[in-house]
């Protein structure tokens, strides 16, 4: 029987069994047919995964130099690239569309010899919080169907959670990554803005988009990271600055950190009570453990979330006007409509109430009436708090937090008040708005059964401190034997 633990492990095991690819591959493939009511993936590329396999199988047999992620099992989010399939970003409009080239972290991840298994749910371009906004239905958290596995990359981190796959690439342009990884016990990783390439990733709010990593451990993370990050000459977004060897930096450390958390977000109403226990208790563990660790104001809190919604609904309302109905994906048939009536029929068909609801907010922010009130006051926040920021990380290595305010709710439980939805990224949509690494690291677990995660968050382009801190904090509650 096949079982995968890490992906050091799975290579040790792959020099040990000359069919191990195959092996493995033939495992992923029964256990998401086992599991295909969570509705995780939206297609599998069986067969081009079990010929990847063999090739790889006897390229080792053969002793040809191996990838760093040689048979490494990968799903990715359908909002990536992978030239000559399907691309949806789970929307009906992109229906028929076949992607054209590789997104670069594709390129990347193949370059490595890593195998992609399939294409993952998600809500429909991006948006959402529970995968409920996907045009191919929702999926279901598999520690309890009844739950939302989180969103908007929710298909990702339940085949990483429900042993689907190895690894999962999702997006994450406001904790897409990091909630989702929250709500279903594993780890998620949105690294610095400009770390990844965008390219082939499709965009939702560009200056907040990043593609982030899932996987049941930091060193796996930190390996994926390593072999995805860097210059790009497709992404002009995208920083020169060298890539760490993030994979072996972050062992042995038992460096004692300065961590800041935000006491407006310890005292938010809308935090489970039960999680705010859990949090203070950790926070005693760690100052017990000879770490300092300090709340600071942080009266912008409250201020996010509009901040963020104003923002990429703008960005958002020009990004999807590409989606004409005339240059690919789905056409609205109405014979006798002219140019203008094509438009309004493909698009109001195509696109699902939650896109729609935003490219109306977005177009309504940018227009000449409100541009001031709403989308410059926003830049203004944006500024303000990358400010407050940078003074934050000039006294402290890292800010703590929950990752959301509660563990994951039910399906259909916040389909009614977008409002509501919104809040619930509330702890998240910072790291976006200034740009800084975040991570999710699965740390406790509710009276309700539901797990939850710790959130960590430091200094633009410090994912060395982020991973090695992760990985020392998961190191406590090991020992401990978990919450
Ligand atoms: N829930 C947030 C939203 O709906 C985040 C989405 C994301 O990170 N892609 O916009």
């Amino acid at each position: 029987m096949f079982s995968f633990s890490s992906i050091k492990n799975y290579s040790q095991f792959l020099s040990e069994n000359p069919d191990g690819c195959s092996v493995a591959v033939q495992h992923y493939l029964d256990a998401i047919k086992k599991n295909e009511h969570l509705n995780a993936f939206l297609e599998i590329f069986s067969d081009e995964a079990v010929s990847a396999a063999k090739l790889l199988d006897a390229n080792r047999a053969s002793g040809k130099p191996l990838g760093k992620l040689h048979g490494v099992i990968v799903s990715i989010k359908d909002v990536i690239s992978y030239k000559g399939h399907k691309l949806s970003a789970s929307s009906k409009i992109l229906s028929g569309f076949t992607a054209i080239y590789h997104a670069t972290v594709v390129e990347k991840l193949l370059a490595e010899d890593a195998i992609i298994i399939g294409r993952n749910n998600c809500d429909e371009f991006a948006m959402g919080s529970s995968n409920e906004n996907s045009a191919f239905g929702p999926v279901k958290n598999p520690l309890d169907e009844t739950r939302v596995p989180g969103g908007s990359s929710g298909g990702s981190a339940v085949s990483v959670k429900a042993g689907l796959c190895m690894i999962s690439l999702g997006s994450d342009t406001g904790g897409s990554v990091r909630q989702p990884a929250d709500f279903c016990g594993v780890v998620g990783i949105k690294p610095t803005y400009g770390r990844i390439s965008r390219y082939g990733l499709i965009a939702y709010a560009s200056s907040f988009d990043q593609i982030g990593i899932f996987s049941n451990s930091v060193d796996d993370a930190a390996l994926v990271l390593e072999i995805i990050s860097g210059p790009d000459g497709f992404d002009s977004t995208v920083s020169q600055k060298e890539v760490p060897a993030y994979a072996a930096e972050i062992n042995g450390s038992e460096k004692k950190y300065r961590l800041a958390y935000f006491k407006e977000a310890l005292e938010h109403p809308g935090l489970d009570p039960a999680m705010r226990s859990a949090f203070e208790s950790f926070i005693k563990k760690l100052t017990a453990l000879g770490h300092t660790v300090k709340p600071v104001d942080f009266e912008l809190l409250e201020h996010v979330v509009p901040t963020y919604y104003v923002l990429t609904t703008a960005e958002a309302s020009s990004n999807l006007s590409r989606y004409d109905g005339v240059k690919f994906g789905y056409r609205a048939n109405v014979p006798d409509a002219d140019l203008t009536e094509l438009y309004k029929a493909s698009r109001s068909q195509g696109f699902g109430k939650e896109v729609q609801r935003r490219i109306m907010l977005g177009t309504f922010v940018l227009s000449a009436g409100y541009f001031d009130a709403y989308f410059t006051k926003a830049q203004q926040v944006r500024q303000l708090l990358s400010r407050q920021t940078k003074q934050i990380f000039s006294e402290y290595d890292a800010i703590i937090s929950p990752t959301v305010p509660s563990t994951a709710f039910k399906i259909g439980e916040k389909n009614n008040d977008p409002v509501e939805m919104f809040l619930a990224d509330i702890y998240t949509v910072f790291a976006n708005l200034a740009g800084i690494p975040g991570i999710s690291i699965p740390l406790f677990k509710h009276p309700n059964g539901m797990p939850f995660g710790l959130q960590v968050m430091t200094s633009h382009f410090d994912e060395v401190s982020l991973l090695r801190l992760s990985k020392q904090l998961i190191g406590y509650q090991t020992e401990a034997g978990g919450q």
